[in-house]
């Protein structure tokens, strides 16, 4: 495998393999934590700007309690003093489980032979989308094995399908896709359908690790994963999800991956991943893991806020992967999105029966099975304001985590008032009695505070809604 000489112009580095083990290993090995060096780095991160692979090193090196609690408090200070307090919501809608790859941590694999396998017929996406909408979403992430029946043009088609399905005062206004890679003219064609986020996770960044994970398939191939979300930059779909798979190998090498890939992605195509996911292995049917590499709820927390300090304006998602406590928890370190309601089986969304997990029909084990409802209620509880928004998406404001973060004022201009009417949207029509109370006091606070001419344009729209207006935003 070739690693670009650093003398490579920046059009030379497109679709070029950009991370070198032992580069990111010295890193490691050599930036020993320093109490004041930490602080520094801290400091640049809460003055808004991004961190070096070496100072991201020294932050994954620090394991003093004290230093290691100053990271978090740090984390927590950007995220508050930056983003606030929004959280916004979304769900996953598994679409196929078959898969030809054979991934050791996944029960999808295709020596599963265990595997209840299906892929869902448009009208049971249709029903699955229905019966989201009956919860009260509005944004979605379609989840897919890596299949030849999942070509491009299919997922095209399922993008449109969801897009179409209206139930009552329910739509669905923005599709993320999480699929394995394509060409250029297979994201091309699946950028048509109107995707929000093209999420790929590398899963892990170290090539070794990477192919004594990925037994079979084309997932087995590193450098076709590595470079896949090039290849949609190329095919014009700028608006990009980065991910590891935490567990696989070491974290800090992760961390340092994902920040690699974040410049990788900003030098070349002048715009960073919009997300960055971190799941943590949960148990599966025939998981197979080197269990060397387990990360800990302490070092999961502390590998968060590293990378909210590390990436200050990029997107944080936090999956129903962790339980409630660890959620709770790993929220306050700046993460921006998380799902609700999550059902991963497929087909489950409209099935009544409500069954308990079976790993032969799942992924993989979730372990936070509250209803939409219930994630809301304890976000308001704990002084969260939930948001549905995807006011930017459809104004074509693309970047939009880059504007939150350095257009000043663009928070309170925009993304408060707009989390505020998709609540407001979301009490009218599909919450009980007693969260509608918790979330229109919440609503009054939130407004209470905007700018007064924010505020009253808040209002007028909140009016608009009760009396049965839909999808009014700014
Ligand atoms: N087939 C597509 C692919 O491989 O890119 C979609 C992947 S999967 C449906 C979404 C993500 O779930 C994977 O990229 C992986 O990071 C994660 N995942 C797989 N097995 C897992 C497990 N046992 N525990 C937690 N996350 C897992
Ligand atoms: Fe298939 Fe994706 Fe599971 Fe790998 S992680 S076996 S590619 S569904």
């Amino acid at each position: 495998m070739k690693f670009f000489p650093e003398k490579l112009s920046i059009p030379d580095r497109r679709m070029h393999p950009f991370i070198d083990p032992d580069e990111i290993w010295r890193y490691i090995n050599e930036m020993k934590p320093d109490r004041v060096r930490v602080r520094e780095i801290i400091s640049k991160s809460l003055a808004k700007n991004r961190l070096t692979l070496a100072e991201t090193a020294m932050l994954v090196n620090t394991t003093d309690n004290d230093l290691v609690e100053e990271i978090k408090a740090g984390a927590r200070e950007l995220k508050e003093k930056v983003y606030g307090n929004r959280i916004v919501l979304f769900a996953p809608l598994y679409v196929g489980n078959r898969c030809s790859n054979n991934c050791k941590y996944c029960g999808f694999r295709a020596s599963n032979t265990n595997a209840l396998r299906k892929t869902l017929s448009d009208e049971e996406i249709v029903s699955e989308v229905e019966a989201l909408e009956d919860n009260g979403q509005k944004r979605l992430i379609l989840v897919y094995g890596e299949h030849k029946e999942y070509s491009a043009e299919y997922i095209a088609h399922t993008v449109r399908l969801v897009y179409g399905v209206k139930k009552g005062q329910g739509e669905i206004r923005r599709v993320n896709i999480n699929a394995a890679p394509f060409d250029i003219d297979g994201f091309r064609t699946i950028g048509k359908s109107g995707i929000g986020t093209y999420q790929v996770f590398q899963e892990t960044y170290h090539p070794e690790a990477y192919t004594w994970y990925h037994l079979g398939g084309k997932k087995a191939d590193y450098e076709w994963r590595l470079t896949s979300l090039d290849r949609a930059q190329e095919a014009g779909i700028d608006d990009v999800g980065i991910g590891a798979l935490f567990g696989l190998y070491d974290w800090r090498f992760e961390v340092l991956g994902l920040v690699r890939h974040t410049n990788h992605l900003e030098a070349c195509y002048n715009i960073g991943p919009h997300t960055i996911s971190f799941p943590r292995i949960k148990d599966a049917a025939m998981l197979d893991m080197d269990g060397r590499y387990m990360v800990s709820d302490d070092d999961f927390m502390k590998l968060v806020a590293i990378l909210r300090l590390a990436v200050p304006y990029t997107g944080l998602i936090l999956t129903a992967r962790e339980d409630p406590d660890v959620r709770r928890e790993v929220l306050r370190y700046g993460v921006s999105q998380i799902d609700g309601g999550t059902k991963i089986e497929l087909g489950s969304y409209s099935d009544i029966r409500n069954e308990a997990q079976n790993l032969n029909k799942e992924q993989f084990k979730i372990a936070d099975e509250r209803s939409l409802a219930e994630v809301i209620d304890e976000l308001l509880s704990t002084g969260y304001l939930p948001s549905f928004c995807t006011s930017c998406y459809r104004m074509g404001r693309t970047g939009e985590h880059f504007m939150e973060f350095s257009v000043p004022g663009f928070i309170k201009r925009f993304c408060t008032p707009n989390a505020i009417l998709t609540l407001s949207e979301y009490i009218c029509d599909y919450a009980g009695p007693d969260l509608a109370a918790k979330g229109w006091a919440a609503i009054e606070r939130e407004v209470s505070v905007l700018d007064p001419a924010v505020a009253q344009a808040t209002r007028d729209r909140i009016d608009k809604i009760r009396k049965g207006e839909r999808d009014l935003y700014f």
